[in-house]
């Protein structure tokens, strides 16, 4: 956390905790799974929304041997952090990002010419051979280069000592549906390119393709590593989603507060903004001090969102606000200030998930995760002893 938040948690009760016993739980079961293939661990999006740093130091103490990035930003934030494992782009970085990239040994993606050229130029300037990976666009149809121009690239990457080709690799649009013959297609494509470049004495000693969905329902997609996100935190990418063999994972973020105001209010009152919905009962209404400015869904309230406090489901009523929601707490004097209000994770025996969330209000998990703002400090579990 950057020092002009130090003081984040310090007098608004409104936390996430990150449970390390739950992270390193969810790689362990990830390599079991798909073992020999390497972990590489996506942790983008400050490890959505999980603090990149914690989580990367986390799963590499767990067993991934790699971390991936969107944003050469993120890359060089961990590096700032001490974290020496080898880190992918993602994406082709600018030919700035391209000279930060490299310096700080960074491994960036290439898919067109003018990539080429400014990596072996950034290289060049390192005086050293910098190893890249080529991507090939198998039909995502977001980045990466054409099957037709793969030969070309990777002609271009090989010419001269400065580049190292590493990696080879795709990304899947809809692994997430098994029963989807897409997938397929796509890891046919990317095998035919490989056989391709192979006619052209073309190598690279790594292969990826697989995201959580690929690892987890495709088999065939797991190859010399897989690049999770989603179920390191301990989601299925798709809640329908049936892995190809038995896998645990539990989610790793909890989402807490503690109420900060309590009134009772008569039936028929229509707290918050836009007066939405209305009291059936006469009750206690309970304020809890975070909104849609932490990552709260402005609509999780009228989608049916409900908090768990003294161990019972209580709903929210009426719009979430920036900063503040209201929870409808029933009997007067049942719920007071101080009282623990969990918005995502256990209270009890009782659950609520980032995936009840997606569904209620009509996403995906991964925006809800990844919504968790700046403004709510992250406690991290520690790892326990049992
Ligand atoms: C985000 C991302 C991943 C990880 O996806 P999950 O579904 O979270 O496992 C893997 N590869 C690429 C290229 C990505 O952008």
């Amino acid at each position: 956390m950057s020092d002009q938040h130090s003081t984040l948690g310090v007098f608004r009760p409104a936390w996430a905790e990150i449970d390390s016993n739950a992270l390193a739980h969810n790689v362990r079961s990830i390599i079991d799974l798909v073992h020999p293939a390497e972990l590489c661990a996506v942790v983008k999006a400050d490890g959505y929304g999980h603090s990149a740093v914690v989580v990367a130091e986390e799963v590499l103490r767990a067993g991934a041997t790699r971390l991936a990035v969107a944003l050469v930003e993120e890359g060089l934030a961990l590096r700032e952090a001490g974290i020496t494992a080898p880190i992918l782009v993602l994406s082709e970085p600018s030919n700035r990002g391209m000279r930060a990239a490299i310096q700080a040994q960074i491994t960036p993606t290439l898919y067109s010419a003018q990539g080429v050229v400014s990596a072996r130029e950034a290289a060049a300037a390192n005086g050293q051979a910098v190893a890249v990976h080529l991507k090939i666009d198998t039909g995502m149809h977001r980045v990466g280069a054409d099957p037709q121009d793969v030969l070309s690239l990777a002609t271009a990457i090989l010419d001269g000592d400065d580049l190292l080709l590493e990696g080879i690799w795709t990304h899947f649009s809809v692994a997430d549906d098994p029963d989807d013959p897409y997938t397929a297609i796509q890891i046919a494509l990317f095998d035919a390119t490989v056989q391709a470049l192979r006619e052209f004495g073309i190598t690279a000693p790594i292969h990826h393709l697989a995201n959580s969905a690929g690892a987890l329902a495709h088999p065939g997609s797991r190859r010399d590593w897989v690049r999770c996100g989603i179920a390191l935190y301990g989601y299925l990418p798709e809640s329908s989603l049936v892995p190809s063999s038995q896998v645990s994972l539990a989610p790793v973020l909890s989402l807490k507060a503690q109420v900060a105001f309590v009134r009772p209010l008569d039936a028929g009152e229509r707290p918050s903004y836009g007066r939405i919905t209305e009291l059936k009962e006469a009750g206690d209404v309970a304020v809890v001090p975070i909104g849609y400015a932490d990552g709260v869904p402005r609509n999780l309230g009228r989608c049916g969102g409900e908090v768990l406090i003294r161990g019972r489901r209580r709903k929210i009523i009426g719009n979430v606000t920036m900063d503040q929601i209201m929870v409808e707490c029933g009997t007067t004097g049942e719920v007071v200030v101080g009282d623990e209000v969990v918005l995502l994770g256990y209270q009890g025996t009782d659950e609520i998930t980032a995936q009840e969330w997606a569904t209620k209000v009509g996403t995906i998990v991964y925006e809800i995760l990844c919504a968790i703002g700046p403004r709510v400090p992250r406690v991290v579990i520690p790892i326990s002893a049992s």
